[in-house]
């Protein structure tokens, strides 16, 4: 039976960098019979022109019916100033929120040939591969009670809640060790137990879980020290599992070692290993339309499809491996330029991908 593909261009460079990942992924399809069809739809500023909203039910019905969803970004000033309950970026927290998609995988692998790109020194992040699992749909961005009200005194104060359950912890910590098993075995879990309660909770479930892995070598490791540790030795970690807020603000970290957004894909699951896939980017407003943005973000996100959602690892490497023998050949596009190597636009790198791929 065909795989069905549900693909949101979106707002921004969405459609540009989406309409090279389409051409990568129809290669793929013929070249490795992956029998996956796709159908196309609006999300976020663009489904608000369409639909009159950032996500329309018929587009969730049919986010629902698909085997994957492949997302390009959402959100630009055009959108900036309507109702705040229609912004672009409300139907991206609703499809993930809807789809169920509680397991945020980012990987920040820097490529070789990138490592110049990095802040930091390139021994430090040279052959780096690090992946950051995030829960994603619960703690302190769902949390309630959340308020902000004004005080006896006139003072106003506000206050957000932190809730996590026993199965919420049990089943994201399980994500972090099957892809620990799958690479190198070392899963570190980030938490603040040293302070907060539903840390000593997650530590705890996290332990217990820890004993249907007896494979994988498990660390705890308080979310200040993470922070810091990412940044003088990242290569120490494997896999880190951690809360939806510390993974939002880890992995955007993590992301910047490779020195740039423009090459993170990411996927996020549910428990079935359903997933969307979109690069860990914005929809750049300030670079849209003028053919200039990396794609590789978006089609290693394909690459993250076919591997987690429909289990093809060979046309996944193949992919990826297109994506290093382009670079390899010095063609960048602008966020990853440097001397001595040749800049090109989003469709000659698509392009070029491709031809990479057909040529393996
Ligand atoms: P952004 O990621 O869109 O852009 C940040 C910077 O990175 C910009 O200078 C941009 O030009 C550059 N950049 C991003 N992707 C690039 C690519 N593929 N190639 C080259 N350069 C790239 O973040 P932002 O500017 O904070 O947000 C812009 C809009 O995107 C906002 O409306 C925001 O809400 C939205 N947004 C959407 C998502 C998403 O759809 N998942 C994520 C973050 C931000």
């Amino acid at each position: 039976m065909s795989k069905q593909i549900l693909v949101l261009p979106g707002d921004g460079i969405g459609p540009e960098i989406m309409a090279e990942a389409v051409k990568v992924l129809r290669l793929a399809n013929d070249k490795f019979d992956l029998n996956v069809e796709l159908s196309f739809d609006e999300l976020g500023g663009a489904a608000v022109d369409k639909y009159g909203v950032p996500l329309a039910d018929e587009t969730l019905a049919r986010a629902r019916a698909a085997d994957a969803v492949l997302l390009g970004a959402v959100g630009g000033p055009k959108w900036d100033k309507i109702d705040p309950a229609i912004r672009p970026e409300r139907g991206l927290l609703k499809i993930r929120s809807q789809l169920g998609l509680f397991a945020n995988l980012r990987p920040a692998i820097l490529y070789p040939q990138l490592a110049d790109a990095s802040s930091l020194k390139p021994e430090v992040v040279a052959g780096l591969d690090i992946l950051i699992v995030r829960e994603l749909t619960g703690g302190i961005y769902f949390g309630q009670p959340r308020e902000t009200k004004v005080l006896d005194n006139g003072e106003r104060m506000a206050y957000d809640t932190l809730p996590y359950s026993e199965s919420e912890i049990r089943r994201i910590a399980k994500v972090g060790f099957d892809m620990a098993r799958v690479r190198n075995k070392k899963l570190c879990s980030v938490d603040k137990a040293n302070v907060l309660a539903s840390s000593q909770l997650w530590r705890a479930v996290v332990e217990e879980v820890a004993k249907d892995y007896p494979d994988v070598e498990l660390s705890h490791m308080y979310v200040d020290n993470a922070a810091m540790q990412l940044v003088r030795a990242p290569k120490q970690f494997d896999v880190m599992v951690t809360d939806n807020m510390f993974g939002d603000i880890l992995s955007d970290e993590a992301s910047m070692l490779t020195g740039s957004i423009g090459m993170l894909p990411s996927a996020s699951l549910d428990a079935n290993n359903k997933g969307m896939y979109e690069p860990c980017h914005g929809s750049a407003p300030d670079i849209a339309g003028q053919g200039i943005a990396n794609p590789l973000a978006t089609i290693l996100s394909v690459s993250m499809m076919l591997r987690y959602s429909f289990n093809q690892a060979q046309a996944a490497d193949a992919i990826e491996l297109a994506v290093s023998k382009v670079l390899d050949q010095g063609l960048r596009t602008g966020d990853i330029h440097s001397v001595g190597t040749t800049r090109v636009g989003t469709a000659a790198m698509g392009d070029a991908v491709v031809e990479a791929l057909r040529s393996l």
